[in-house]
C-alpha cells in the first residue's frame, strides 16, 4: 500500500457540497483506504477572468493502484461531479490532483509527479502539511515544513476544521 497524498478543490455549484461528496467517492476507491482529511481553506482563485473563492482539501489515500489507474480513478470522479473542461485554469466544481504518490518521480503527458506546481501552492501547501505524516520529504528531498512554513498566506483562510 503505497500512501497518496490527493488535493481537492471546487469553486462552483456549492464547493463544500461539492468536497463532502468527493470524499464519499474517495472513501469507496477500490483497492484504497482513505486515511487523513484536512480541514477546509478558502482560497483567492488564480487563473483566467473573474471567478468565484475556492475550496481546497487534501486527503491521504493509502493504495495498492498504481498511480495512472488511480489518476483515472480521480478523472472518473472528477466527470461523476460534472466537471467539464473549458479552459485551463477556469472554474470547476471539481478538481483532483495527485500530489505525491510516494516517493515516485514521473513525467509523462498524462501524469508528473509530484505534481508540478504543488510547491508554489499555499492552498496545497498548507493542508497538506496539517495532516502529513512528522518529516514527510518530497522525492527531490525538500523538507514539506519547511515549503508550508515559508509560503505566503495570502488570500488562505481555513474555514472549517474538519472536511465531513
Ligand atoms: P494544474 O495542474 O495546474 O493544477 P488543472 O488542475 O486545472 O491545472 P486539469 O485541467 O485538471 O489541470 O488537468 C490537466 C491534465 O493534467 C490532466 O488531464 C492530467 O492528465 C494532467 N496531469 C498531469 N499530472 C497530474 C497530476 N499529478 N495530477 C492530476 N493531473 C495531472
Ligand atoms: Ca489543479
Ligand atoms: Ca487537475
Amino acid at each position: 500500500m503505497t500512501p497518496a497524498w490527493v488535493a481537492l478543490g471546487s469553486n462552483l455549484a456549492n464547493p463544500l457540497q461539492q468536497l463532502r461528496r468527493a470524499v464519499a467517492a474517495l472513501d469507496e476507491l477500490p483497492g484504497s483506504r482513505l486515511e487523513r482529511l484536512s480541514g477546509i481553506y478558502r482560497s483567492t482563485a488564480v487563473g483566467p477572468g473573474e471567478q468565484p473563492a475556492y475550496l481546497n482539501a487534501v486527503v491521504l489515500v493509502r493504495t495498492s493502484v498504481s498511480p495512472l489507474a488511480l489518476l483515472e480513478a480521480l478523472q472518473h470522479i472528477e466527470r461523476q461531479q460534472g466537471r467539464e473542461r473549458t479552459r485551463r485554469w477556469g472554474p470547476r466544481t471539481l478538481d483532483l490532483d495527485l500530489l505525491l504518490y510516494g516517493n515516485q518521480r514521473l513525467a509523462t503527458a498524462r501524469l508528473t509527479l509530484p505534481h508540478p506546481a504543488m510547491t508554489q501552492r499555499n492552498f496545497v501547501l498548507v493542508p497538506l502539511a496539517e495532516i502529513a505524516t512528522p518529516n514527510l520529504v518530497l522525492p527531490d528531498g525538500t523538507l514539506l515544513d519547511t515549503l508550508a512554513a515559508d509560503c505566503p498566506r495570502d488570500g488562505l483562510v481555513k474555514t472549517h476544521w474538519q472536511l465531513r
